[in-house]
C-alpha cells in the first residue's frame, strides 16, 4: 500500500483520509493538540465554537469593491485591519494587495464569486451523500432552509437580489417570523451542524480503521510516497506555500455562547461590517453566534487574538443591538485559512521529489466545501498512481 500523508487534521485533512483511508496507508499530522484530550486552538475547525452552516453563498468571496477600503481600515475603527499598519510585513502587504486587486475588478470579483458558489453547492451535495452513509456526519437538524434576516427594507431587497440570483430557491418573505423587530427575511438552501463534534467523530472512526495521527507535530521530511497540503495558518505553513506562489493569510471571526434567545431555527442576520453577518444557531437550551472579519496576516493563535479584539467588541455590541439583555457564556476566537481571493486552492506539485496536493485557503466556506474538496484531491491522489 502507498504512504500517504495529510498535513492538517481540520475538516479539510479528515474528509480527505476518510476518501482515501482504504487504498492508502495514512498519517495525519497536525500542529494543534489532539482536540480529544484538549484544547486544539490552531485551526479554525477546533478554534471557534461548535456550529457551522452550509448554504450554496456560505461564504462568497469578500473582496468587492464596497470592501475596498475596508481591507486598510483599522478593525477599531470599523474596519478589517487588525495589524497596526506600521507592523505590516510584506507578506501581509503583498496579501492586502492581492486582496485590493481583485476587489477593484468587478469583473473578476463575479468570477470568483460565482466559483465560491458552485465549489459550496456541490460541497453540500457530497454532505448530503456522507449523512446516507455515516450517522455521525449527519447535520443537527432535518430543516433545508436557512433564512437570512434583514433590519432594513434596503438591506433585505439588495442581499436578496444578489442571492437570488446565485440560485433558484431563494425565496423573499416580508414578515418577521423570529419576533426580532425586522423588516423580513429571504431564505437559502442551508443545514448546520456541530462541527467539532462531527471532526471528533471522525477522529475516532478514522483511527478504529487504521489511520495514524500525530498531533502536536508540524510538517517534517519523512518516509511517504504522497503528501497532501490541508494545513491551516502558521509561519512554517506559509513559508512552504510562498514556495509555490501560495499565498493565504488568517481572517479572524469570532464566537460567543449564549443562553438561547427563543430561536427556533438556525438563521443568519445581516449586519454591519465588520460583523457581515451574524450566524445564529440553536442548539438545545444554547445558542451559538459567530461573524467579523479581521485580517491577522500569520500571526500565530496567541497574538491574533489578541489583535482582533475589536472585532470581537464590535460583534457583541451588534449582538446586544438585537438581544439588549443578553449574557455572553464562552467567547472564542477562530482563523480561517484565506486567500486573498476567498477562493481556495487546489493544485498538484512536487515537494523536493515527493508529490505534494495543496487543497488550502478555504476562508468562510471551508466546512461547507471540504467533501467536495476531499473527492479533487482523492482524483489528484489517484493522477499519482
Ligand atoms: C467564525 C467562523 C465561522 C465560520 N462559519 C462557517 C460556516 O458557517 N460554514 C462554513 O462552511 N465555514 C465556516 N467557517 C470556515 C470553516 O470553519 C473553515 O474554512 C474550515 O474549518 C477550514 O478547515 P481546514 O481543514 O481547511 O483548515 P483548518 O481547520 O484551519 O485546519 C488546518 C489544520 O492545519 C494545522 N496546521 C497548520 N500548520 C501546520 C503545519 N505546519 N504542520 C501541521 N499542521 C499544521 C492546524 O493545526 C489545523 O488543525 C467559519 C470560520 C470562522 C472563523
Amino acid at each position: 500500500m502507498k504512504r500517504l500523508q495529510v498535513v492538517g487534521a481540520g475538516i479539510t485533512g479528515l474528509l480527505t483520509a476518510l476518501k482515501l483511508h482504504k487504498d492508502y496507508e495514512i498519517t495525519m499530522i497536525d500542529l494543534g493538540n489532539d482536540p480529544r484530550m484538549s484544547q486544539n486552538l490552531s485551526g479554525a475547525t477546533y478554534s471557534g465554537l461548535d456550529a457551522r452552516h452550509i448554504s450554496f453563498t456560505e461564504t462568497t468571496p469578500w473582496t468587492s469593491q464596497v470592501r475596498l477600503d475596508l481591507i486598510m481600515k483599522p478593525s477599531a475603527e470599523g474596519g478589517w485591519l487588525c495589524i497596526p499598519k506600521n507592523k505590516l510585513t510584506n507578506f501581509d502587504k503583498e496579501w492586502i494587495s492581492q486582496f485590493k486587486r481583485a476587489a477593484d475588478n468587478n469583473k473578476l470579483h463575479k468570477e470568483n464569486t460565482l466559483k465560491v458558489v458552485e465549489l459550496n453547492k456541490k460541497g453540500i451535495e457530497e454532505w448530503e451523500k456522507l449523512a446516507k452513509e455515516y450517522d455521525f456526519l449527519k447535520p443537527i437538524t432535518d430543516e433545508i432552509v436557512m433564512p437570512i434576516i434583514c433590519r432594513s427594507k434596503e438591506d433585505l431587497l439588495s442581499e436578496f437580489d444578489f442571492e437570488s440570483s446565485l440560485d433558484s430557491r431563494c425565496k423573499l418573505y416580508e414578515n418577521d417570523k423570529n419576533n426580532l423587530d425586522t423588516t423580513g427575511y429571504f431564505t437559502l438552501y442551508g443545514k448546520s451542524y456541530l462541527i467539532k463534534t462531527l471532526s471528533i467523530n471522525l477522529i475516532n472512526y478514522l483511527e478504529s480503521q487504521g489511520v495514524n495521527f500525530r498531533w502536536n507535530e508540524s510538517y517534517s521530511k519523512g518516509k511517504t510516497d504522497i503528501i497532501v497540503w490541508c494545513s491551516g495558518v502558521s509561519p512554517q505553513a506559509s513559508g512552504i506555500l510562498k514556495r509555490f506562489n501560495i499565498l493565504f493569510g488568517g481572517v479572524v471571526g469570532c464566537w460567543v455562547l449564549v443562553d438561547n434567545q427563543g430561536i427556533t431555527e438556525a438563521c443568519k442576520i445581516y449586519g454591519p461590517e465588520p460583523i457581515n453577518y451574524l450566524n445564529l444557531t440553536p442548539y438545545e437550551d444554547k445558542l451559538f453566534i459567530s461573524g467579523g472579519y479581521g485580517f491577522v496576516g500569520t500571526r500565530i493563535y496567541s497574538e491574533a487574538i489578541l489583535l482582533a479584539q475589536p472585532i470581537m467588541e464590535a460583534m457583541i455590541r451588534e449582538l446586544k443591538n438585537w438581544f439588549p439583555k443578553v449574557e455572553i457564556k464562552e467567547k472564542a476566537f477562530c482563523i480561517r485559512p484565506a486567500t486573498p481571493t476567498g477562493v481556495p486552492i487546489l493544485k498538484r506539485e512536487n515537494l523536493d521529489t515527493t508529490p505534494i496536493i495543496f487543497a488550502v485557503g478555504h476562508c468562510a466556506g471551508g466546512f461547507t466545501q471540504a467533501p467536495y474538496t476531499a473527492n479533487e484531491v482523492a482524483k489528484e491522489v489517484s493522477y499519482l498512481d
